[in-house]
């Protein structure tokens, strides 16, 4: 298997963004490796195994689709795997200029690594896990911006 794609995200919680970036890279990859990095200083809102099942309930009929959590940094995190690619997603001017820089110092500590953007599709462009866990946090219906299989009952807070 020689073309291996990482996404790493915090995917608290995974939404139709996350999804859709999945789904529309697919073709381009033998295999997504979807890895949730966790940071045992930082407080989560979904403890990470929660995250992990419902990303698992989405692919789960994707042979082609790994579902793992890491520690530390996503590019020992992708030698570790023989990921040769990086996935990320872009929605605005501002998510460009985050991920040029992350992407571009990845660069220096392993050029063998690639990372591959995927311009978002107008209609999830607003779609974003900050704003999802909000909309929970204070008692709104947020599943239209959650994949289908993805159930909140399953989790209560
Ligand atoms: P992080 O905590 O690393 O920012 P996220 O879980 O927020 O991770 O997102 C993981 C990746 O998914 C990032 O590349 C982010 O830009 C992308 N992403 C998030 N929401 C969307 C969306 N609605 N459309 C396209 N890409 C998205």
């Amino acid at each position: 298997m020689n073309n291996i794609a990482v996404f790493p995200g915090s995917f608290d919680p995974f939404t139709t963004g996350h999804e859709s970036i999945v789904k529309r890279a697919l073709p381009l990859f033998d295999k997504i490796i979807i890895a949730i990095g966790f940071n045992t200083n930082k407080k989560d809102f979904f403890p990470l195994v929660v995250r992990e099942n419902w990303i698992k309930k989405v692919f789960v009929t994707y042979e082609n689709v790994e579902v793992v959590s890491f520690e530390g940094l996503t590019i020992d995190f992708c030698k570790k795997t023989g990921a040769k690619y990086l996935l990320r997603g872009l929605r605005t001017a501002m998510d460009f200029e985050y991920e040029r820089s992350i992407a571009q110092m990845n660069k220096y500590m392993s050029s063998g690594i690639e990372s591959v953007f995927l311009l978002t599709t107008p209609e999830l462009t607003p779609v974003n896990s900050t704003i999802v866990r909000d909309i929970i946090r204070h008692g709104g219906d947020a599943s239209q911006f959650l994949p289908k299989e993805i159930n909140l009952e399953d989790y209560k807070i």
